[in-house]
């Protein structure tokens, strides 16, 4: 009998709600993720472009800088078509701010380490809070205000939360508390312990990210150790991966780790695939590559595995909801560990496709019953054994290398 898969449930922090646009964001909001346009922001139709793209790949909030006039006015035209809630990034500029929220931006995010004098900070404050604008305080480790830099000795977690804190006082001054925070470094453990710091003291809604994470894949596993760390401790309202990469890998790596731990619900296909061994029929690389591919753009919530063998890939897989296992050059289709049909290897791949939407149309009940599964269930038991005739239970043929290694050794 398969045992229910748990349900996690991390004891989120609790926040303040503010929306950015139509996106609520903190309290009991689901956690949103967010990416950046790499593209001028003047260049409306190219920045609308890659917006649709992070949209469709599961990014609730995009940020576009705003760092000259030429970009306020593009923000104008792209915030009425953008499918979803734009940010405007502002640096050293304060009238940068003022024209994005003339631009009707639905957040903006200030670093307080480059727009220091109270007057202007105040000025941009006055006007978000007239307009109903959320604004991010976005602490960076790598343009930390020099005077805290010098107080603290270095870049310590306390500099970049007494950071946000002053331009927090500066914000309650003219009563504006649409706020939002984040405290980003390069350096996962001094981000991991900003936040837990900032956590402690403010109730604001926190935006995680590590910042500057690099290309692929340290950067992925840089920013997943912080943002998963600091969510698995229930804080966090919304991230960002920042990678040197497409952002459209920011987005699926958001969306991805936001569903893997249990966070978001299931958008997208969960692509599971073996490791392979010796046992592996087929390169199961390359077969799990093709499924991914497959299946990058299409919305099935559904959790489908790439096996690379019939002996044990249906029995290990046996909790997806569809998966293929190969044996004797033919491909091996279960539903929920039940053999439901064979196809020659060299449509393993379509055929997963078929089985997918038929199971995401119908549901797994109406899959299992679609074919006579007996005739799928002997073919694969006859495989299976086949298999097992030739390789036997050590496919890597470990006992056979002990006893090789043995005589080298006594020899
Ligand atoms: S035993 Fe089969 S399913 Fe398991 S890793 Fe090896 S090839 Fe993959």
């Amino acid at each position: 009998m398969t045992q229910p898969v748990p349900t996690p449930h991390y004891p989120r922090r609790s926040t303040r709600q503010i929306h950015v646009g139509k996106v609520a964001v903190g309290g009991d909001a689901p956690i949103s993720v967010q990416s950046m346009t790499i593209t001028k922001t003047a260049d409306v139709e190219g920045t609308l472009q890659q917006i649709y793209a992070l949209a469709a790949a599961g990014c609730d909030i995009v940020r576009c800088t705003c760092n000259e006039i030429e970009a306020a006015e593009g923000l104008a035209q792209i915030v009425p078509r953008s499918p979803i809630p734009i940010i405007a990034d502002i640096h050293h500029q304060y009238k940068m701010a003022l024209a994005a929220l003339e631009a009707g931006v639905h957040g903006l995010r200030l670093n307080p380490g480059n727009i220091r004098k109270p007057d202007h900070i105040k000025a941009v404050a006055s006007e978000a809070r007239d307009r109903g604008v959320p604004i991010r305080i976005g602490v960076n480790g790598g343009s930390l205000d020099p005077s805290l830099y010098e107080k603290h000795g270095g870049l310590t977690a306390d500099a970049m939360v007494e950071s946000a804190q002053m331009e927090m006082r500066y914000f309650e001054e003219v009563g504006f508390d649409l706020i939002k925070i984040s405290v980003k470094a390069s350096n996962v453990p001094l981000m991991v312990e900003a936040y837990r710091k900032l956590s402690a003291v403010t109730d604001h809604p926190l935006h995680l990210g590590v910042t500057e994470a690099g290309p692929l894949p340290g950067g992925l596993l840089k920013a997943t150790a912080g943002i998963a760390t600091l969510l698995l401790e229930g804080i966090g309202d919304t991230i960002r991966y920042s990678l040197t990469a497409d952002p459209v890998e920011e987005a699926r790596a958001g969306r991805q780790l936001l569903e893997s731990l249990g966070l978001r619900e299931r958008k997208n296909v969960d692509l599971i695939a073996c490791p392979s061994c010796g046992r592996a029929e087929i390169d199961v690389i390359d077969v799990a590559k093709r499924a991914q591919d497959a299946f990058a753009d299409k919305q099935l919530p559904l959790q489908i595995a790439v096996m690379g063998c019939v002996v044990n890939g249906p029995g290990e897989a046996r909790e997806a909801d569809l998966g293929i296992a190969a044996g004797n050059k033919r491909g091996h289709l279960f539903v929920k560990g039940r053999n439901v049909a064979v196809v020659p290897e060299s449509e393993m791949v379509d055929a997963l496709v078929d089985w997918a939407n038929y199971i995401h149309e119908h549901g797994v009940d109406a899959a299992l019953q679609r074919v006579d599964t007996t005739i799928a269930e002997r073919e694969a038991a006859r495989d299976r054994s086949a298999l097992l005739d030739e390789q036997g239970a050590d496919a890597n043929r470990s006992s056979e290398k002990i006893v090789e290694i043995r005589k080298t050794v006594d020899g």
